[in-house]
């Protein structure tokens, strides 16, 4: 690779759009902004390793073409999107992976990419893994042509125990980590 690996992390919903809301008030806008400032922190902390954008940087709603628009211009290699899951079933718990539902030349590189993610966030962080999935979601499909493009739910809103998980910075700054790290150690020492 001759350049840096450009990674666009892409924190869903913001601003007048909260996304989903757990039982004590925590909002799924503020839970993936917060990874994705930890995510850009770590990754000056360690002197720009990746080159790494974000579709937004502060509480403010950006459409999801708008989202599709930044990666696409940018040629980015990876579009990561980030949310968190919520379900009437207060038990529901665990990460799943999203990969774009009809197959093109990325489709297997960007699943075995989500299952990769998905596997760190069990392995490394404790998090049930409910397996990685194939929808018809707009942003990955408006980039998963181009990039590998994936969309990550977090964990549950809805349950409890995750969303005591999110409210702990050392938590957020460990999911960047796994993130990170794995990026790194995947795109330039393995391939
Ligand atoms: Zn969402």
């Amino acid at each position: 690779m001759n350049r840096p690996l450009r990674v666009i992390i892409d924190p869903g919903h913001g601003g007048m759009d909260s996304g989903a809301i757990g039982v004590n008030g925590i909002q799924e806008k503020d839970v993936v902004l917060n990874l994705a400032l930890a995510l850009k922190h770590l990754n000056d902390t360690l002197g720009h390793p990746l080159d790494l954008f974000s579709t937004r940087t502060s509480d403010t709603l950006i459409s999801l073409s708008g989202r599709s628009k930044l990666a696409l211009a940018l040629e980015a290699d990876i579009f990561l999107s980030l949310h968190c899951n919520h379900s009437s079933n207060p038990k529901a718990r665990g990460v799943e992976v999203y990969v774009y539902d009809k197959p093109n030349s990325n489709t297997d590189a960007a699943t075995w990419l989500a299952f990769q993610i998905q596997e760190r966030f069990n392995k490394r962080l404790g998090f049930k893994s409910r397996g990685v999935k194939f929808a018809n979601f707009q942003v990955l499909r408006e980039t998963s042509r181009q990039m590998l493009s994936i969309l990550v739910e977090l964990g549950f809103l809805s349950n409890s125990v995750e969303i005591r998980y999110f409210l702990k910075v050392k938590n957020t700054e460990q999911m960047a980590k796994q993130i990170l790290l794995y990026l790194l150690r995947t795109f330039y020492f393995n391939s």
